[in-house]
């Protein structure tokens, strides 16, 4: 149920018609809202959010503090790590290591 953001009224459905789209109008102010544009934004807001994928500069991870793991690729024990906030500020932070070994350098993440 959507209401009117410019005076509150409930909106009423509009079918789709010859010329426009199914839309949402209102019947007290004459305001109408486009269904499709409305799901066109909601798609384009999931598509920015995904995006938020972190950015992992391995030369600043080489400066990182030293760990001793095991690198799951080629068995090397010590990697550098950083903690990086992915989703909302109230979830634990994601760790991400980078194995220390100059062939290797395999970059890898502990959720
Ligand atoms: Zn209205
Ligand atoms: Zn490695």
């Amino acid at each position: 149920m959507e209401f009117c953001p410019t005076c509150g009224s409930m909106l009423g459905y509009e079918k789709p018609n010859v010329g426009h789209p199914s839309r949402l109008y209102c019947p007290t102010c004459l305001y109408v809202c486009n269904i499709e544009s409305m799901f066109k934004i909601k798609r384009k807001q999931a598509l920015v959010r995904k995006a938020i994928e972190p950015v992992i500069c391995q030369d600043d991870m080489m400066n990182g503090p030293k760990i001793e793991v095991p690198c799951p690729r080629c068995g090397h024990d010590q990697a550098t790590f950083t903690q990086v906030q992915i989703r909302s500020a109230d979830e634990p932070a994601t760790i991400f290591y980078l194995c220390l070994n100059d062939k290797c350098k395999h970059l890898w993440r502990e959720d």
